[in-house]
């Protein structure tokens, strides 16, 4: 897995999930593993989308398989 780092402060950074999260994906943002979208105040439709650890920083990626894979692997460690 290639997840990006920060462009702001070269930090480490989770997915962003978008949609009604599952069961496993609320026990893998409670885990810090990946971030609800609704949590977040966004400024326009950013979908394959990161956030900052660090810095709180939000961006997008043109590099949807690294998102993709990044966040089914957060959520496979907490079920379905
Ligand atoms: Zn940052």
């Amino acid at each position: 897995m290639t997840a990006p780092t920060c462009p702001n402060c070269a930090g480490e950074v989770l997915p962003v999930l978008f949609g009604l999260p599952t069961e496993a994906a609320h026990q893998a943002a409670a885990a810090g593993k990946i971030v609800l979208a609704g949590c977040v105040v966004w400024d326009d439709d950013l979908e394959e989308s990161w956030e900052c650890r660090n810095c709180h920083h939000h961006f997008a990626t043109p590099d949807r398989t690294a998102w993709l894979t990044a966040v089914e692997t957060a959520i496979s460690q907490h079920g379905r």
